[in-house]
């Protein structure tokens, strides 16, 4: 847990791109996303995977994965968004705390999931951010 890096996000150790907070969960965009607005909801308990989290905190975290989704598709005027939960590297884990992908998904835009090219600038993402939460 003390190593961990969304955990360290959480506690604001390491800087991110806050979207949203409540007392079960913290979101924030991505830094390599798939698609404009694509932004990761944790839950504040820390675990690996969706197996060992408590259903309790599951119910914790969904709220503010409808609401965050709530405020990309206002923001934004995305057409669709798609959630999405990967366990295991065999699924394309990387970070091993929780973490659902929101991505929000526009008309018109090739099929399947690439990450952008190139990335967005932490310029952007800071731009981002503050149209969605500013
Ligand atoms: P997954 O492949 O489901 O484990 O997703 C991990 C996600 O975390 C990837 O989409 C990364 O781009 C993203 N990511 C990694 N480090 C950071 C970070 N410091 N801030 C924001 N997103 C990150
Ligand atoms: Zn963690």
């Amino acid at each position: 847990m003390d190593q961990c890096l969304f955990c360290k996000i959480i506690r604001g150790e390491i800087p991110s791109y806050k979207i949203f907070e409540d007392d079960h969960a913290f979101a924030f965009l991505d830094i390599n996303p798939f698609g404009r607005g694509h932004t990761l909801v944790v839950p504040k308990f820390h675990a690996e995977q969706l197996f060992q989290l408590p259903p309790e905190e599951l119910a914790g975290v969904m709220p503010a994965v409808q609401r965050t989704a709530t405020l990309l598709k206002r923001r934004l005027g995305c057409e669709g968004l798609a959630l999405m939960q990967l366990n295991g590297e065999v699924a394309g884990q990387t970070v091993f705390h929780v973490h659902f992908h929101l991505i929000p998904r526009y008309a018109g835009q090739p099929a399947g999931w690439q990450p952008l090219t190139p990335p967005p600038s932490p310029e952007d993402l800071a731009a981002l951010q503050r149209e969605l939460v500013g």
